[in-house]
């Protein structure tokens, strides 16, 4: 059906559909003011909410259109001012500054989205230093309601907004401190089972986290030409990687902080305290051996890959614990296998950092693998055994099947056979470039 429309038909009909959306979403709001009213506390238990079993007018609007509880407000509270506008000569009106506004909802020229725009952007008159008052709203409503014709719920806030600003120069401190004091690291539990965190930052910090962000995935945006070379390869690199924006600004986030943290500054010590964060996973040995079952993330029983097990022991070493039939601990018996301080650093002076392909993450960056897989080979912690692999290519070595081995000429990359039947081997030359300067002199 809508295939066969021409391109300005097709955009006619978009534009009526909203314009008869936004209409039903006024007439909804009108509605909503009703309920609110016929609800409103000094009703109690008579007020129609209540009587339905709702502690609040939204409540009961929520549950009886199934919406959102943001929904739900934004239509009592539009709503509210839509029935203010028509109680002629009332003086219940909470904000009679809207009344305008009310109104153009009520009439049907104005959508809610809009009317919520202009509400929170002007705000309430100051009534402390008596800067903006009700007069100065009630002309500044008027103008934005006239500009709603013209341009998107966004953008009217944004004028709504600047229209206070210039009104109230004195408050424009007043919301900085409350956006200062509305500052925030949230952490959530998504239905999977996993953490959500929420940022709102500052200001000042969202300012920096702006640009870092943006500094992070500039590659990607195509914001900055680089002129040096070597900005060049990094922003190709990062173009040409096969994650989306999302994932690669999580990995880098992500990496970010785990070099903060193990960053030996007395700063990072002073945050972080001495005991070092870090991700421990369970795993019986039976599971390991016969490399079939699955691991366990400590804290969160959420149960993970025995690939991802490897991958997290290889990096951070294990320590085993034995327990009797009845789960006693019997035995805390440790088996660290972790390259020491001094081991990284000579990695890092021999291979320069990862190891794999083209990759041009440098050794800050890496983790320590070892070339033999350890809980499958039974490998020890030698040092002629470590490979340095960035996290996201550590990470592909483990879960996807790529094998490192080790002969006298160095170490061998070995593809999964979805990526090469013949599973050819790749030597992988160290990135180091002092390690050269040291090859020329003995040459
Ligand atoms: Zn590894
Ligand atoms: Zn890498």
């Amino acid at each position: 059906m809508v295939n066969t429309l021409s391109d300005s038909d097709l955009l006619r009909i978009q534009r009526e559909l909203s314009d008869l959306a936004s209409g039903i979403g006024a007439s909804a709001a009108v509605v909503a003011g009703e309920i609110g009213h016929r609800s409103r506390p000094e009703l109690g238990y008579a007020g129609l909410a209540q009587r339905e079993g709702f502690r609040t007018p939204e409540a009961l609007i929520r549950h009886e259109t199934k919406s959102t509880a943001h929904n739900a407000s934004a239509l009592v509270q539009v709503g509210t001012m839509a029935r203010d506008s028509g109680d002629v000569g009332a003086v219940s009106s909470a904000e009679p500054w809207f009344r305008e506004v009310g109104a153009a909802v009520a009439a049907g020229s104005l959508s809610v989205d809009a009317a919520r725009a202009i509400r929170s952007g002007l705000g309430s008159p100051s009534e402390r230093t008596g800067a903006v008052t009700p007069d100065d709203l009630l002309s500044a409503a008027h103008l934005l309601v006239i500009e709603a014709a013209q341009v998107d719920a966004d953008e009217l806030l944004r004028r709504a907004r600047s229209a206070r600003d210039d009104l109230d120069e004195a408050g424009i401190a007043d919301r900085e401190r409350a956006a200062f004091e509305e500052r925030s690291v949230r952490r959530t539990r998504r239905p999977n089972g996993l953490s959500r965190y929420i940022i709102d930052p500052d200001i000042e910090s969202a300012a920096f986290w702006d640009d870092v962000y943006d500094t992070l995935t500039s590659p990607r945006r195509g914001g900055v030409r680089f002129v040096d070379d070597a900005d060049k390869a990094w922003a190709e690199g990062i173009s040409s990687d096969e994650r989306t924006t999302d994932q690669y600004a999580h990995d880098c986030f992500t990496q970010l902080l785990r070099i903060a943290v193990s960053a030996e500054t007395g700063e990072s010590r002073r945050i972080v305290g001495s005991r070092q964060p870090a991700v421990r996973v369970l795993v019986t040995r039976t599971a390991l051996e016969a490399r079939q079952g699955h691991g366990r993330i400590e804290g969160c029983d959420i149960p993970i890959s025995l690939e991802t097990v490897e991958r997290i022991a290889c990096e951070s070493g294990t320590v085993q614990l034995d327990f009797d039939e009845s789960g006693r601990p019997l035995d805390l018996g440790r088996e660290q296998r972790l390259y020491s301080q001094r081991q990284r650093i000579a990695l890092a002076a021999a291979q320069g950092g990862c190891m794999f392909g083209d990759c041009d993450r440098p050794p800050r960056w890496c983790e320590a693998h070892h070339a033999k897989h350890w809980k499958r080979d039974h490998g020890e912690t030698n040092i002629l055994d470590g490979v340095l692999l960035c996290r996201y290519h550590h990470l592909l070595v483990h879960n996807n099947g790529w094998e490192i081995v080790r002969d006298d000429a160095g170490f061998w990359l070995i593809p999964p056979r979805e990526v090469d039947a013949d599973q050819r081997p790749r030597l992988m030359p160290s990135k180091s470039a002092a390690l050269r300067d040291l090859r020329l002199l003995s040459a």
